[in-house]
């Protein structure tokens, strides 16, 4: 596929195969729109780009289809600095505390008051924004498990970002 095209063209969510389900849980904390399903029909793969999905998977039954992305990387920050050539991701696109990790729903700013019983007390100290999922209700903040992530994912794709957390928020 092409990499050069305008930013409005640029695929911004996913269909992550279910055999990358590390990839699908980066994509989410990217921020980005992502399904992580089995695909195992050609029906699934039309359905998933009629919604304008990009479809990342290693099964070979779907290499040469357009619309998809096949890694044939078998380490994490390989595939996932493919996927970021191949889909023209900057890290301006990033938006940290944007989805949950494990249902893709998009998170909402809830207020501190309603956080605290449920966070240990250091947390409710010194973290000021949280976000709740509206379907399994997980708890987000921002703290030392999201600056981790963002080293980690700086470590792994070599870039180097200042802010991206909350921007929607
Ligand atoms: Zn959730």
């Amino acid at each position: 596929m092409s990499t050069t095209g305008p930013p409005a063209d640029r695929p911004r969510s996913f269909v992550v195969d279910s055999m990358l389900g590390k990839m699908a849980k980066w994509l989410r904390i990217l921020g980005f729109d992502t399904v992580c399903q089995r695909l195992e029909t050609l029906a699934d793969l039309e359905r998933h780009r009629a919604e304008g999905r990009l479809i990342v998977t290693r099964n070979t039954r779907w290499r040469n289809r357009p619309g998809v992305v096949f890694l044939t990387e078998n380490e994490l920050s390989s595939q996932l600095r493919r996927l970021i050539r191949e889909a023209a991701i900057e890290p301006a696109d990033v938006v940290l505390l944007a989805r949950c990790i494990r249902c893709n729903s998009p998170l909402e700013r809830v207020p501190k008051t309603r956080a605290v019983q449920r966070v240990p007390d250091y947390v409710f100290a010194t973290a000021d924004v949280f976000l709740q999922c509206p379907d399994c209700s997980r708890l987000y903040w921002r703290g030392s498990h999201t600056d981790r992530m963002l080293d980690q994912l700086q470590r792994m794709t070599g870039w180097v970002i200042e802010t991206v957390t909350q921007r929607r928020t």
